[in-house]
């Protein structure tokens, strides 16, 4: 994959996640409006609910910034030419694995050795 080529990749990427960021501080603000009229979360299911909805979107929220994170890395890997490879085994990730995910730095086989 050429330089130009992962380049747009990254910037899609990023753009949908910041979207989907967007959508989880929105619910969170939403959360957080509802959730002031409940106290006494431990006897109101309704106040259990939105604190397990919250713990869920806080979750979500952790994981879009980390992907952002790997993605601003990855754009410096283009500048620095080592995009693409993996660091385990340094062969080539295949084209198809970073379309699905720009920021990987592991090939899937690596990262499934590493599951097991
Ligand atoms: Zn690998």
């Amino acid at each position: 994959m050429d330089a130009a080529a992962a380049r747009a990749l990254v910037d899609r990427r990023r753009r949908e996640i910041a979207e989907r960021l967007a959508d989880v501080d929105r619910r969170l603000v939403e959360v957080r409006a509802a959730r002031g009229d409940w106290t006494d979360e431990e006897h109101d299911p309704e106040g259990f609910a939105l604190t397990h909805e919250w713990s869920q979107a806080a979750g979500s929220r952790a994981r879009f910034e980390g992907v952002l994170r790997e993605l601003d890395a990855a754009a410096a890997r283009i500048d620095d030419g080592g995009y693409g490879v993996c660091v385990v085994c340094g062969r080539p990730i295949p084209d198809a694995q970073l379309e699905l995910q720009p920021e990987r730095t592991r090939c899937v086989a690596c990262v499934d050795r590493r599951r097991r």
